[in-house]
């Protein structure tokens, strides 16, 4: 749903560019997808895909908890949402990181390498600490969309290093396995991750750790969003479906980030001129990939819809390539896109911004102005 009357009412204010969260539409997407899932796997908003206040408590009735990758992030949903259900994870946590989670407490931590579980147990002092062992397994499913050996988590000759380290720190408690393998795949081949790493944790438990009952094997994120083609959706009833068919000794959990809240954001701004280039056609757009790095980040064209002010006279049509006010050629939203009667002044929405879009931009760089930022909630308002 395109919030069309909304991002006319902001132009007209002079308020562009800006960023519009749909809470409401928000609200009724975490309701399909925990419905679909059906209680197959608790589910996890990783915090990381969008930290926004309000996007966060417009979920946290309808999620498990919350995936934080950061003490920045950690701190953050503790004191919003201090009753929140926290598994902590991310490469590269620092002895501050570790401590702040002793101190604020989290449900779960996700351990990164031998070397992390030693500081852990040596800044725990004998407390206790619930811990998943991370996994980096190399499913088929997976290799097929990447080869790249990534750092995150252990193969498992280094989870066999874990096992002494445990051993001398009785109160770090090993309850499962987590493995976040995937980087938008669609359901059918999530589900055959799933059931790799289900099938491989319980063997790899039994074996190594036949201590721990019921192991919780969490599954990660990574559920795809097409940008390409973003009326399709991933496959919740499929996915769910396929978790609640695997024999999982314990319980499942997933992380879902991108999938639960890039539909429900857009970066609303305006054209500011149009000109051609040694026969390419430019439109200049008020702000720039400084707000929207989506785009550039992952190379692709940024789904967007045209809305024209009454009154405006059509100027161009044909194919158009949307760039910021950035001095980079890098600063493109969409390159050759196909376009009829743009002009001056014309509002161009760009959707699939609700996650990894503001939180992941350079906002400093060439000091425009910053976006502002409005909310549907009639929920939240009444
Ligand atoms: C980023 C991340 C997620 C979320 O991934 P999405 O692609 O946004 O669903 C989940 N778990 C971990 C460990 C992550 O790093």
């Amino acid at each position: 749903m395109l919030p069309q009357e909304k991002a006319l009412r902001l132009a007209a204010a002079g308020m562009l560019p800006a960023y519009i969260y749909d809470l409401d539409d928000l609200r009724r997407h975490a309701g399909v997808v925990i419905g679909a899932v059906n209680g197959a796997a608790q589910v996890l908003y990783a915090v990381k895909a969008n930290p926004d206040a309000r996007v966060l408590r417009a979920l946290a009735p309808f999620v498990d908890g919350f995936e934080v990758a950061s003490g920045g992030e950690l701190a953050f949903v503790r004191k919003l949402l201090p009753q929140a259900w926290v598994a902590f994870s991310g490469p590269g946590k620092t002895d501050a990181d570790l401590r702040l989670a002793l101190e604020l407490g989290v449900e779960r931590v996700h351990v990164e390498s031998p070397g992390e579980l030693t500081r852990i147990a040596r800044i725990a002092r004998g407390r206790p600490v619930d811990i998943l062992l991370r996994a980096n397994l190399r499913p088929p499913a997976v290799n097929g969309q990447t080869t790249t050996v990534t750092p995150f988590g252990m193969d498992e000759p280094t989870l066999e290093a874990c096992l002494p380290i445990l051993r001398a720190a009785p109160r770090i408690r090993v309850r499962g396995i987590h493995s976040h393998l995937a980087w938008g795949l669609p359901a059918p081949a999530m589900a055959e991750v799933a059931a790799y790493v289900v099938t491989w944790a319980s063997s790899w438990l039994n074996r190594h750790l036949p201590g721990v009952e019921h192991p919780e094997i969490d599954l990660g994120g990574g559920m795809l969003v097409d940008y390409a083609d973003p009326d399709s959706r991933f496959d919740w009833a499929a996915y769910g479906a396929a978790l609640a068919a695997l024999r999982s000794p314990g319980p499942l959990r997933i992380e879902p980030g991108r999938s639960l809240s890039a539909y429900q954001g857009w970066y609303v701004t305006d054209v500011l001129d149009i000109k051609t280039s040694h026969g390419q056609c430019f439109a200049v757009l008020r702000g720039g990939t400084q707000h929207l790095r989506t785009p550039v980040a992952r190379g692709h064209d940024q789904p967007f819809t045209v809305i024209r002010p009454t009154g405006r006279t059509p100027a161009y049509s044909g194919t158009i390539t949307l760039v910021g006010q950035l001095c980079t050629p890098k600063d493109v939203f969409a390159r050759d896109v196909s376009v009829t009667g743009l002009s001056p002044g014309d509002l161009i929405v760009f959707g699939l911004a609700g996650a990894y879009a503001w939180n992941l931009s350079h906002h400093q760089f060439l000091m425009h102005p910053e976006p502002t930022f409005h909310y549907l909630d009639r929920e939240g308002a009444s």
